[in-house]
């Protein structure tokens, strides 16, 4: 009974986490009124916070936090894969889709648990050279980007069609259900985008690591999660341990340990345990329980605890090691990066902007014009999925300073509003064989009403046409902050008549 009760907790726990990072997630939208700071679970991912900080030669405002979970492994063992990462409980619960699991022998979990060593260290490795790459494989960063790129914009675009439809379609619009849909427009249905440019493989990736999640349990924490070879390596020198008594060695916690810590001999790998409890609700009760500094071989089991130490790298590993860091040093040619795209208001150097960035779509989610989206190969694969604007899309809007208010690392600065406002994105530049008012003399000005800077960074150059005063636009340089407005609202298409080119 008392049994059931841990693994009931840890269940509760997994969905606590879960609900409360969906939770964060969901409310990281224009005007930001959630009751938790938007980046929480991001400042306390030490994998992500310690390559920015490597790669940048910097200290990470709220660096500190990245420490505490740490220091808790080291009391506790692997307690956060267990009970809340939230991308862990989605993988248990795909785990949990397929009946028959596959089981995996000793040797070939023991080679698998070492790829996510060599994965850690090619990523730490590249962060020495000053290059952040932790953000591919990190489970914070991926599981944020999934539910911010593609879950939330996919759920609000369903729900909002739904009313849509019953409303308009079916002509049913009773009071009540007009006044539950303009409620949950001001909170639930904050985001006004159903898609995000390039989310696809967001979600094909997403969905690759829960496909492989249901047929081999926790496969990605067991081989591929740097996080958790983390905290794996940590964990071996946790206070907390698992200990046996008066084992029949039958067999079935082997069988049964959804992360194949325990070996066919019923050898426990310590860093490996995510204190699931599966093993504790398998056995007879009271034979194994989990004890703080357990004296070597309490209970009589032949090896209660191997560290993993001997042998957890072998010769091949470490071979690959080192290839994997050639590589790494290798990719900060292959890897640099051209300004080439408008990036977000205070991000001055392109190459700092992309390594500071861990793509958690944070500053995407909660742009209120969405001019934020994820760049694909346009400026080069070490830009993958960093945000830019896209001016056809939206504009950055002048009186919000919201995304370097939720971005984690710095990547976007705190500027604070009239710092912000005074942040040049890009320069317009008006083509003058499309613009109406210069190529066909016609009255238009749409950019120089739009223009939100004071005294306008949108002059008008009036001339004489025909007897008539016509306004043309022209760019002030020392004032346009490239904010996209006057692009986004320009009427002639398919292409604007203004633009604005990346600050050089
Ligand atoms: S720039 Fe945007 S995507 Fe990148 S770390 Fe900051 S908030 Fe996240």
């Amino acid at each position: 009974m008392k049994v059931k009760k841990s693994v009931i907790f840890r269940r509760s726990s997994q969905v606590f986490f879960l609900l409360l990072f969906l939770y964060i997630l969901w409310t990281t939208t224009y005007p930001l009124k959630g009751a938790f700071n938007a980046d929480m679970f991001f400042k306390t991912d030490p994998n992500i916070m310690l390559a920015v900080a490597l790669s940048e030669r910097t200290i990470v405002a709220g660096l500190v936090l990245a420490f505490i979970i740490p220091v808790l492994t080291l009391i506790f063992g692997r307690f956060f894969c267990g009970w809340v990462c939230p991308f862990g409980t989605v993988i248990d619960a795909a785990g949990s889709l397929r009946r028959k699991k596959k089981a995996l022998s000793d040797g070939v979990n023991a080679r698998i648990r070492n790829i996510k060593y060599v994965l850690l260290a090619v990523s730490i490795a590249a962060a020495v050279l000053g290059h952040q790459y932790a953000w591919v494989l990190d489970p914070i960063a991926m599981m944020g980007r999934f539910i911010s790129i593609n879950l939330i914009p996919a759920v609000t675009g369903v729900v909002e069609k739904t009313f849509i439809f019953t409303m308009r379609d079916l002509g049913f619009r009773p009071e009540w259900l007009y006044s539950f849909y303009r409620a949950l427009k001001g909170s639930f249905l904050g985001v006004e985008t159903y898609v995000f440019a390039n989310s696809a493989p967001i979600l094909a990736m997403f969905a690759l690591i829960m496909a492989f999640a249901a047929w081999v349990p926790r496969s990605w924490c067991r081989a591929i999660c740097p996080l958790g070879a983390i905290y794996a390596l940590l964990a071996r020198y946790a206070l907390l341990a698992r200990t046996v008594e008066r084992c029949t060695q039958c067999g079935m916690c082997s069988r049964d340990c959804r992360m194949g810590a325990i070996k066919d001999d019923l050898d426990y790998v310590k860093g490996e345990c995510i204190l699931c409890m599966d093993c504790v609700y398998t056995c007879a009760p009271g034979r194994i329980r989990f004890r703080f500094l357990p004296a070597r071989g309490q209970g009589g089991h032949k090896t209660l605890v191997r560290q993993g130490g001997k042998g957890a790298i072998s010769r091949a590993d470490f071979i690959l090691l080192m290839i994997g860091s050639i590589l790494a040093s290798g990719l900060k040619w292959a890897f640099k990066v051209p300004r080439k795209l408008i990036r977000p208001p205070g991000s001055q150097d392109e190459k700092a902007f992309v390594d500071k960035c861990v793509r958690c779509a944070n500053c995407m989610k909660i742009c209120p014009t969405k001019v934020l989206q994820p760049a694909f190969l346009e400026s080069g694969p070490g830009g993958l999925w960093t945000p830019h604007l896209v001016n056809e899309i939206g504009y950055c809007e002048y009186n919000c300073d919201l995304c370097g208010r939720v971005c984690p690392t710095g990547a976007i600065p705190r500027l604070g509003l009239e710092e912000k406002k005074r942040a040049k994105l890009g320069l317009a530049r008006v083509d003058r064989a499309k613009c109406i008012a210069w190529s066909a003399g016609m009255e238009c000005l749409v950019c120089e009403e739009h223009c939100p800077v004071s005294h306008k960074a949108i002059k008008i150059d009036n001339v004489i046409v025909n007897g008539v005063v016509l306004g043309r636009p022209v760019v002030d340089e020392d004032l346009c902050i490239g904010c996209g407005i006057c692009q986004n609202k320009c009427p002639v298409r398919p292409q604007r008549a203004i633009v604005v080119d990346p600050q050089k």
